[in-house]
């Protein structure tokens, strides 16, 4: 397997500077897919000045060119997506045809914000005055800071450079630190699109570099996707400059099962959420809430389930769950699985670390029974192939469970009773709700986003990017 050498984006050019930093092949911890530089605040300099200079054209610009270079992107995206697939499964271990379809959404997502770039309207209004016209208009804010998480490592920068792009704004992205391959060959699909130098810039590094993006006086917005602690951090430091934010920080998802609902239909649906992509998506049906009646045929169907999913390297044939992303993750799900051990639960299946073809983060489907909705395992976002099940009296109990907690990202419902379902839909505390589905698996075309904890500022994605992405103007017209 080759490895890679990856350099900075920034003007339309490739700087290069020493590697200091290897992204590590999941599957097999003898790979190394890239090597790479760590920018600083300067590179974040240079890269948010390129952008500042790209900015007047391509915002002034016709909607159309910008809607060609999208369509152009979201072509090539198409075109090299079996490579792509493969690559991200190799660098982020999520198995091949998981990668295939991240990587064919991101292409589908430049597609529809090609379309959307010509759609950056606004509205006239008779003015309250006699004689005067008024009309709102939507502007580009300007350059737009980027940080992104490695779960999704080309959907995500797919979904915020997209629509920044479209509506006239300039982008300096940050990409997580465990999936940098991705991230270059994105910005390579821009080069060889012919994007304008310095509309697209990227910058690899840590967190150190993400800082240095959130806090720079040269940015006029920031999206942010990760973790709760650190999108506090980006959150203030954007409050401090006035910068317009948006953040992604992930869920602790409720699945209810009632009682009525098909047991196998269920435990798919669970197993599916919980499982697969590893349970390494924020949307993830990591808090399974099941009626009394069920609750002991439920749990046993889920072990069968879990036990009998394929775990095993990205990119073997026949494997149905990847590695954990890294060790750091890996650990991280060992901990929780203790820590739930040690305040009641019952590791009903999995728990530990396993061993593959090649050295790499396995971990077995983990369901951890009898767990309470106050313990750890409910409250925090672990983050891995992990579910933990609360067993409830009634509906009543199961959407009191439900809602419980800081987070509020997405909620789901396995039930025939369309009384109870209508009154979930309507009372569960979730920025997105699934009926007898996961809540994992959404559409590009529609606003994504949670209440609470889970997220801040507007909603992110289909129609309602551009709520972000552009600022209103109101314009009065007298004689
Ligand atoms: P995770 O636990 O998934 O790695 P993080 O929130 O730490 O989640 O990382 C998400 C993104 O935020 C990554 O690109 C990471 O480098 C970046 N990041 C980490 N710390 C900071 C920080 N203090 N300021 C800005 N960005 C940061």
């Amino acid at each position: 397997m080759n490895t890679q050498t990856l350099n900075h984006f920034v003007g339309g050019e490739w700087l290069s500077e020493p590697a200091a930093m290897d992204s590590i092949n999941p599957s097999n911890t003898d790979d190394i897919v890239a090597r790479f530089p760590v920018g600083d605040s300067g590179t974040i300099d240079r890269a948010v000045d390129a952008a500042h200079s790209a900015f007047p054209a391509w915002s002034a610009g016709s909607p159309e060119m910008r809607a060609d270079l999208l369509h152009k992107v979201g072509e090539a995206l198409f075109a090299n997506a079996s490579e792509l697939g493969e690559l991200l499964a190799r660098e982020e271990g999520k198995t091949r045809a998981e990668g295939m379809g991240e990587t064919l959404r991101a292409a589908r997502v430049f597609r529809y914000f090609a379309g959307e770039a010509l759609r950056r309207h606004g509205l006239t209004l008779e003015s309250s005055r006699p004689g005067l016209d008024v009309a709102t208009y939507r502007e580009a804010l300007g350059v737009v800071g980027m940080i992104t998480p490695w779960n999704f490592p080309i959907a995500i920068p797919a979904w915020k450079a997209a629509p920044a792009l479209a509506f006239g704004n300039t982008v300096v992205m940050k990409p997580a630190e465990g999936t940098p391959a991705m991230a270059v060959a994105l910005a390579r699909i821009f080069e060889e699109c012919g994007a304008p130098a310095g509309i697209f810039n990227l910058v690899l590094g840590t967190g150190e570099a993400g800082a240095a993006l959130a806090s720079h006086e040269g940015i006029d917005a920031i999206s942010f996707t990760g973790s709760r602690g650190t999108g506090a951090k980006v959150g203030a430091a954007a409050m401090a400059g006035q910068k317009r934010v948006q953040m992604e920080m992930g869920g602790k998802n409720p699945l209810v099962v009632l009682a009525d609902a098909d047991i196998d239909k269920a435990v798919g649906i669970a197993a599916d959420g919980g499982f697969f992509q590893t349970g390494q998506r924020c949307t993830a049906s990591s808090r399974v809430i099941v009626e009394a009646a069920i609750h002991d045929q439920f749990i046993e169907a889920l072990v069968k389930r879990a036990e009998a999913i394929k775990v095993g390297p990205a990119l073997a044939e026949g494997t149905q769950v990847g590695p954990a992303a890294s060790e750091t993750q890996l650990e991280q799900n060992l901990r929780y699985v203790g820590i739930a051990k040690d305040e009641g639960g019952t590791i009903a299946t999995g728990g530990e670390r396993i061993d593959c073809e090649t050295p790499g983060y396995y971990m077995a489907p983990t369901v951890v029974a009898d767990t309470a909705n106050d313990m750890r395992i409910n409250q925090e976002e672990v983050f891995g192939p992990v579910v933990s099940t609360v067993k409830v009296g009634d509906y009543d109990e199961a959407l009191a469970v439900a809602n419980a907690g800081d987070f509020g990202l997405s909620a789901g419902i396995v039930s025939n009773d369309a009384a109870r379902i209508r009154d979930f839909r309507k009372n569960v505390r979730a920025g997105m709700v699934m009926v007898n589905l996961p809540t994992a698996g959404v559409d590009y075309h529609v606003p994504f986003g949670g209440t609470r904890g889970s997220s801040y500022g507007p909603r992110e994605q289909g129609f309602a990017a551009v709520e972000f992405y552009t600022q209103i103007k109101t314009v009065y017209t007298g004689d």
